[in-house]
């Protein structure tokens, strides 16, 4: 007859069957949803406690030595509930067929060990199973089994301890220990190939796994659907020769190879590929060695990333950069930057080379003040003061920092435009312009501007005020005196039978003779307000803001003298010389509705009257007594 302990090898080999047997199904069922699985691993459990059963001594009438406690333990503790009653009903059912007396005592442990393993699994189902869980457990059991020996008569005691119950026990105890650890890592391992699988599967990029013969081990889903395989299953055991061209082949084979041979990771492998709707793209690889953990190279693993939009991104990037540079130094106007600090953090050369005291200066790293200290020093810039300039270069530096817009006067003539321009980062941008010609033309312009309003309000022949500038003097001086309530006075002069003079001296003497008019009449308005004007033709006015009728008298009658003492022989007149004629027309203060033309006919119609009683005379329409006075 076998020993107890004999059995014990026996029964151990079985229960280590089905855990290992069970740790190697629970690989292939892990798609299979967890109920179904928790079945599974209650029916095998209840398979190997039926197995350990039959490899089971039978030390007396129905009691046997086994193992399936222990299973029945783990199979609770390990597979829950649903497990449990499928390994108990399995189990027990073959132990109600084998009979015995011992059978009822025997369904109790088995219960007793369901019930542990129920309870553990209770206790620690919120924590991860341990080591120590399964030892506890195993111990539990053995001492339930321990329990027995109350129920045993007094005198065979010792006999029922060291044949049934020891060896019952501590086979058990080793079978729960060894069971449970081994379930344990088979459950450890499944999960973490699961994760491993998952993060490997389910990442963008492609990541493949190859033998030492450049054969596809393991793939993932990018690398599958790339190559145009609906499960990655379908790619183990191809190379790159079933896959792309012979050429494209044959220089990844050798590249691996390489790696293979040398160790040496090879890492960054641009490549332009056609993807699989056939648009190019960019990848980039990295292949590095695998090797066991006695360090033998048993293959390569590679990463693949689709590198198209970082590529493109980078090219631009260079691309901007190129066309700012080509700005900066092709660019007509000085350019530089300065810090938060105020230094200079960089420069185009033309900048430099507006300044030209400066110029040298002004280069990365220099500050704002030390520049402008030179800048004094130098007597670079006409604005800048000689004498105690710390205000204006404090001034300066403040500013740097704010959007400003300034021209800048330099010793040799030339005008800079400096505007400040502060960026988002704290820094600032300054943009010199040398803006001298348009400055010049600034100022060409402004007096090419003068010139032509006093062309426009003058008359070319005597340099007199036009009748255009009469018109708008008349009105604005008409409004200013009825506002003021100061009289005016309007002269009209017409030189004296100046058709006969054109007749007997010719035309361009007549055109002297007028200049000479002119300037007698010009002579003889003192008043800076005074305006003297060829109203057409030999006709002369004069407008005398101001001035009332016996001074506007007085002035008529000192230009008409003054022509008349000139001399200038004239055949055609009365008295043998060039005379004038000259009609007043005075308003009063008291006259508030003045008008124009009321007043220009006044003095015509006096100046008409002058003609009439016998020319080189002044007259005026209103009082005409005064003509005696001043006539001859
Ligand atoms: P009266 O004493 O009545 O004024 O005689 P008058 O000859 O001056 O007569 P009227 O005013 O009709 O003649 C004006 C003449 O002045 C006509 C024209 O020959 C001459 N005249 C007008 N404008 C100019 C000018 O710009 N230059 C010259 N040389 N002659 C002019
Ligand atoms: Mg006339
Ligand atoms: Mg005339």
């Amino acid at each position: 007859m076998t020993s107890p302990w004999q059995m014990l090898a026996g029964n151990l080999a079985v229960v280590a069957l089905f855990v290992l047997g069970w740790g190697h199904a629970r690989y292939w069922l892990r798609s299979v949803p967890g109920v179904v699985r928790s079945a599974l691993f209650g029916l095998a459990m209840g398979l190997g406690a039926i197995a350990s059963m039959l490899m089971a001594a039978e030390i007396d009438n129905g009691y046997f030595i086994d193992l399936r406690l222990s299973l029945l333990a783990i199979a609770a503790f390990c597979g829950g509930p649903l497990a449990a009653l499928l390994t108990s009903a399995l189990a027990m059912s073959w132990r109600v067929h084998m009979a015995g007396a011992g059978m009822i005592a025997g369904l109790l442990l088995m219960a007793g060990s369901i019930m542990l393993g129920l309870i553990w699994r209770l206790l620690f189902r919120r924590r991860d199973t341990s080591a120590r869980q399964v030892l506890t457990l195993g111990l539990a059991v053995a001492l339930m089994i321990g329990s027995v020996i109350f129920a045993v008569p007094a005198p065979s005691r010792l006999d029922s301890f060291v044949n049934y119950i020891l060896p019952t026990g501590l086979l058990n105890l080793i079978g729960t220990i060894i069971g449970g650890l081994v379930v344990m890592q088979a459950r450890r391992l499944a999960a973490e190939r699961d994760l491993l699988l998952a993060a490997m599967n389910q990442a963008p990029d492609y990541t493949y796994v190859k033998d030492r013969h450049s054969r596809f081990a393991v793939v993932n889903r990018a690398v599958a659907a790339f190559n145009g395989f609906a499960n990655p299953q379908d790619m183990i055991g191809k190379t790159d020769f079933d896959l792309t061209t012979p050429e494209r082949a044959q220089t990844l084979f050798d590249l691996e190879q390489q790696i293979i041979a040398t160790g040496e990771p090879q890492l960054e492998r641009e490549e332009n590929l056609p993807d699989n709707q056939g648009r190019m793209r960019w990848f980039t690889t990295a292949k590095v060695p695998l090797l066991n953990a006695s360090g033998e190279m048993i293959g390569i693993a590679g990463v693949t990333r689709d590198i198209t939009d970082d590529k493109q991104l980078r090219q631009d990037l260079i691309d901007s950069r190129n066309t700012l540079s080509y700005a900066l130094t092709e660019m007509s106007d000085g350019l530089a930057m300065f810090d938060s600090e105020g230094r200079i953090e960089f420069c185009n050369e033309q900048y430099r080379a507006c300044f030209p005291y400066t110029g040298e200066l002004r280069r990365p790293g220099a500050h704002m003040r030390d520049i402008l200290e030179a800048v004094i020093e130098s007597g670079e810039q006409v604005s800048a003061p000689r004498q105690s300039p710390d205000g204006w270069i404090e001034r300066i530096v403040e500013n740097l920092h704010r959007e400003s817009e300034e021209e800048v006067n330099l010793f040799d003539g030339r005008w800079l435009q400096v505007r400040t321009r502060p960026t988002t980062e704290g820094k600032t941008l300054v943009v010199v312009t040398d803006v001298t010609r348009i400055k010049q033309a600034e100022v060409e312009l402004q007096s090419a501007t003068d010139q032509l309003k006093h062309l426009v309000r003058t008359d070319s022949l005597t340099g007199l005020l036009n009748r255009r500038a009469f018109d708008n003097a008349m009105d604005a001086e008409i409004t200013r005196s009825a506002r003021a309530g100061t009289p005016m006075s309007l002269l009209l002069i017409d030189v004296d039978r100046f058709k006969a003079y054109n007749d007997e001296y010719g035309h361009p003497s007549g055109d002297e003779c007028l200049k000479l008019v002119a300037k007698h009449l010009q002579k003889s308005l003192k008043r800076s307000a005074d305006m003297a004007v060829r109203y057409g033709g030999e006709e002369f006015a004069a407008i005398l803001p101001g001035t009332d009728e016996d001074g506007a008298y007085l002035v008529a009658e000192m230009f008409r003298k003054s022509l008349a003492d000139a001399r200038l022989p004239h055949k055609g007149t009365e008295r043998g010389i060039l005379t004038a004629s000259v009609g007043v027309a005075t308003y009063m203060p008291d006259n508030l509705h003045r008008s124009v033309g009321e007043l220009i006919q006044t003095a015509d119609e006096a100046l008409y009257s002058a003609k009439a009683a016998g020319r080189d005379r002044v007259y005026g329409t209103r009082v005409r007594a005064k003509q005696s006075k001043y006539a001859d």
